[in-house]
């Protein structure tokens, strides 16, 4: 008989759940703060232009109601650096000041008392003027972001053994070491690159390298389901690995999305908790209401409840709430009605139109037993009442 085969497959500890947090230096940003077992911090970038300041406040207000904890704007001129002022004073949120090349703008963002910056020491070529930026940041206790993307390193010079990875985190190394130099160590670093295996195997290798917090994306990576699967491809093997303090999705969409992209990825991973988490059935032929319509409708008028709640939205009463059982509350379509259950119990029975009401009634008793506020008169309203599952032409319940 053959020797059973040995296969070496190089896991991990057998756990369930992500490895422990790399220790890191804390760094605050505005209120928020940064590695050293802190939560993982939640960013966005604003899309507006920055010297249009109430557009820019009313995004950061939207952003901030979706959750995010830090926005970016961008400071590509002075028109945009004297904004800053207003907009920082404005604002809800932590502003992150993004610069390149010249350090007048940095100094201008210092003087609006923005919460951090990002910018790149060595592709300011005045290095007079990266001096007394780094002095004031340091004055002010404004931290800095190095943020290397693989887009804008130099190009690979003949003979270059090196590979791609390890010329992102070179890059950020001498960058630090020319805050370093300067005693600066308020530090958080990012090497972003649009191919995941590249930019996992440069956040493992500057985990290893400094002491300093990493914030995580994956750049230009596209639009909203492309974008967000290949974001979450890339930063949730690092943050599984406990390598990562702050992220940011970077999406060509309205940048609400990348917040609810991004904390998404991290309560698939147990990370963050925050509002609705929902669990909805793929449907099948077996569903008797339309459950793709349904579990979009749940998705928008739950999107803002005020605690975690795990809601399950089933097609049928077959596998639904015995599947869904870990769920707080779930509803689970039958024959033009529905079950409306709690941790895998049936709780009421209601007809398919009035099954939505019902579980915000239920959401609401949860609720108030738990010394909160009722949620649904505040819940948004829905934009898909009507549509039908893909691929039917009836709506559910009228099966023959
Ligand atoms: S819960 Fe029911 S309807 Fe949904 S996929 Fe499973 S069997 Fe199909």
């Amino acid at each position: 008989m053959q020797a059973p085969m040995t296969v070496d497959l190089n896991l991990p500890e057998d756990r369930v759940g992500p490895r422990v947090r790399r220790a890191s230096k804390r760094v605050w940003v505005g209120g928020v703060a940064i590695g050293d077992g802190a939560p993982i911090a939640v960013q966005s970038m604003c899309t507006t232009l920055t010297h249009d300041v109430d557009a820019t406040i009313t995004q950061i207000e939207r952003l901030q109601e979706a959750g995010c904890e830090i926005v970016r704007v961008a400071v590509p001129d002075r028109r945009s650096g004297e904004a800053l002022k207003e907009v920082v004073r404005r604002s809800i949120l932590p502003v992150v000041a993004d610069i390149h090349f010249d350090y007048k703008l940095a100094l201008m963002a210092l003087d609006a008392k923005v919460h951090k910056l990002r910018l790149n020491p060595g592709n300011i070529h005045n290095k007079d003027g990266v001096r007394e930026v780094v002095k004031r940041a340091k004055e002010q206790g404004t931290p800095i972001r190095i943020g290397v993307n693989f887009g804008s390193i130099p190009d690979k010079v003949d003979g270059e053994l090196r590979d791609d990875a390890q010329r992102m985190v070179d890059l950020a190394l001498s960058e630090i070491r020319i805050l370093e130099e300067l005693n600066f160590d308020n530090i958080i670093v990012s090497v972003k690159a649009f191919e995941v295996p590249k930019m996992i195997a440069a956040y493992r290798r500057l985990a290893k390298a400094v002491p300093y917090p990493l914030h995580l994306g994956v750049t230009e990576s596209g639009t909203l389901v492309s974008g967000s699967i290949r974001s979450t491809a890339g930063m949730s093997v690092l943050l599984y690995e406990g390598i990562g303090y702050t992220i940011r999705v970077s999406l060509s969409e309205d940048p609400v999305m990348e917040v609810r992209a991004a904390f998404d990825l991290l309560k698939s991973l147990e990370l963050r908790d925050q509002g609705l988490t929902l669990v909805a059935c793929p449907s099948c032929g077996r569903a008797d209401i339309d459950l793709i319509p349904l579990a979009k409708i749940a998705e928008e008028r739950l999107r803002a409840l005020p605690v975690p709640m795990k809601v399950a939205v089933m097609g049928c009463e077959v596998n639904g709430p015995g599947e869904a059982k870990d769920a707080d509350v779930g509803i689970a379509g039958g024959v033009g009605k529905g079950a409306l259950f709690r941790k895998g119990k049936v709780v009421g029975v209601f007809p398919e139109a009035q099954l939505m009401d019902a579980l915000l009634a239920e959401i609401d008793k949860i609720l108030i037993e738990n010394g909160k506020e009722p949620y649904s008169q505040k819940a948004p309203k829905s934009t898909h009442d009507g549509e039908l599952t893909p691929g039917r032409s009836v709506p559910a319940g009228t099966r023959t």
